[in-house]
């Protein structure tokens, strides 16, 4: 399994303090939660949340992620730590850092390119030059200027990898298709695209993410009526792409009964696309028919075994590269540390 649009950034976010008033739109919801966690993140709570999250995916027997991060005060080195947490728990990661011109908050909308996206292209050159494994994060075109947009799509050129951004998610972005068109590409990776015409042009894989899209009340993508490939992804609700692949039928379905889980199941196999090597990995599941039919209606289906590049990861469902309850224990003590210091923020 691979997720093709995660946050490994937000697993420590589960009973982080909620917002005074709850948020009535999705910029509000930007603002109240999501921007206020990435300002609060720093190197170390960034690894214990990046490792959480790769254990939680292997847990559920995703062996692949496509992660897309921001932490606005913890830029430099962020991408390596990820990955370093990635690879000490055995899950392939591809990481990218989301370029924004949103900070400072007085910038936005942005109309030039800011410190913070030059500090954000830097991140994304430094890994990719060293040899990470990644994309050109870009956080979405409503929050960059025309300046920053072309930057990072030349930088994603010159290293030979595309773009991987959040496309019109809410109405704020309906944008996006006209800005982003003359630059897109089919390597690009659009997360979201629910206010995306029928027809917008961009290139690129787009990736459903029906859990977010249902919690932040974005509204429902149709992933269907794109021309373009779509693929699966949960958008930093944890990485387990079985149950997001039953919800999405889920859905599906209650827009169209004539719909088929099939049509979710092809999204999870545009995912293995994405990220070839998830082709070496082999998955032992505790259900023995992993039909589309068959799995839309099993919960609980776990893996057994897992191998990733030849290496035995899982063993008769226990962990067997990391010391699983250190992991949560120390996830647990970074959390408390992230959510005091997001007190201190609002
Ligand atoms: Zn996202």
């Amino acid at each position: 399994m691979v997720c093709a649009h995660h946050h490994l950034y937000s697993s420590l976010a589960r009973g982080m303090p909620g917002p005074e008033a709850p948020p009535l739109s999705f910029l509000g919801i930007l603002e109240s939660i999501w921007w206020k966690l990435d300002q609060a993140l720093d190197l170390e709570t960034i690894y214990w949340s990046a490792k959480l999250g790769a254990l939680e995916a292997l847990e559920t027997g995703t062996t692949c992620i496509i992660d897309h991060h921001e932490s606005p005060n913890a830029v430099e080195g962020s991408l390596s730590v990820i990955a370093e947490a990635c690879t000490e728990v055995g899950v392939r990661v591809n990481t990218c850092y989301g370029i924004t011109d949103r900070h400072p908050a007085s910038n936005f909308p942005p109309k030039s390119m800011t410190e913070g996206a030059r500090r954000g292209i830097e991140e994304n050159r430094r890994f990719l030059s060293e040899g990470g494994k990644g994309m050109v994060g870009l956080h979405a075109a409503f929050t960059c200027s025309d300046e920053t947009l072309a930057h990072a799509a030349s930088l994603a050129k010159e290293f030979n990898v595309g773009i991987h951004t959040h496309v019109a998610e809410g109405k704020i972005d309906m944008a996006a298709a006209e800005r982003l068109n003359s630059l897109s590409q089919d390597d690009w990776i659009l997360a979201h695209g629910v206010h995306l015409e029928n027809e917008h042009g961009l290139q690129g894989t787009i990736i459903h993410n029906p859990r977010s899209n249902m919690n932040n009340s974005a509204g429902y993508a149709k992933p269907k009526r794109f021309s373009n490939p779509v693929g699966l992804g949960t958008d930093g609700i944890g990485a387990d792409m079985i149950d997001e692949f039953r919800l999405g039928y889920a859905r599906l379905r209650e827009n169209d009964v004539t719909e088929s889980p099939q049509t979710i199941w092809e999204m999870l196999e545009i995912n293995a696309g994405l990220f070839p090597e998830s082709q070496q990995d082999i998955v032992t599941w505790s259900y023995p028919n992993m039909d589309p039919w068959h799995l839309a209606f099993s919960l609980g289906v776990k893996p057994r075994d897992i191998v990733v590049a030849g290496k035995e990861v899982m063993k008769d469902g226990v962990v067997m590269t990391v010391d699983v309850d250190e992991i949560r224990s120390k996830a647990a003590e970074a959390a408390s540390k992230l959510f005091k210091k997001l007190d201190e923020l609002s």
